[in-house]
């Protein structure tokens, strides 16, 4: 597909507008505050929205009945790349878990809802655009999802 520039954070708060009767449901306000402009990415819009979308809804998923949950969305671009963190203070991925969360079908979801085809059709979109998804996780202590990838050369 022919990829245009497409403008971070509006990419964000578009996802997080597709999300927000989820958030509602699960009680919790995503925090996303970005400072200065933002950088632009070559994407497809509504496929970079689908990423955001599926992490912030697995970072929904994994503070839903949490007292205290919390879902932070931040993005900062150092030099050529842009990173975008989606992070939550759920229960975190164990060691055991962590090498097959992006398997087709891999799900912890046993009580409906759970495909298991989120992280795997992320990736595929995320390699289209030259970028990637790491996962980092302290059981107990949350997970934090980056993505990164290429920032437009600037514009002239
Ligand atoms: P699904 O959400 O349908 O289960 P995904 O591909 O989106 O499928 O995620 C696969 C699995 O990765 C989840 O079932 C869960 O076990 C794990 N996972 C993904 N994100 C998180 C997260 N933020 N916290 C805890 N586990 C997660
Ligand atoms: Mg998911």
């Amino acid at each position: 597909a022919e990829l245009t520039l497409v403008d971070i954070d509006e990419a964000v708060r578009n996802a997080l507008e597709v999300v927000s009767a989820r958030a509602r449901s699960v009680g919790v306000t995503p925090h996303f505050a970005p400072e200065g402009s933002p950088p632009f990415v070559p994407a497809v819009a509504v496929k970079l929205e689908q990423v955001l979308i599926n992490l912030i809804v697995n970072a929904l998923d994994a503070v839903e009945g949490a007292a205290q949950g919390a879902v932070t969305v931040e993005r900062e671009s150092a030099g050529a790349r842009l990173t975008v963190r989606v992070s939550d203070n759920g229960p975190g991925i164990s060691r055991e878990l962590m090498p097959r969360i992006s398997e087709p079908f891999f799900t912890t979801k046993i009580s409906g809802g759970g495909l298991g085809l989120g992280l795997s059709i992320s990736n595929a979109i995320m390699a289209e655009f030259g970028g990637d998804i790491v996962f980092s996780s302290a059981p107990g202590g949350g997970t934090v999802a980056t993505v990164s990838m290429p920032v437009a050369p600037p514009q002239r």
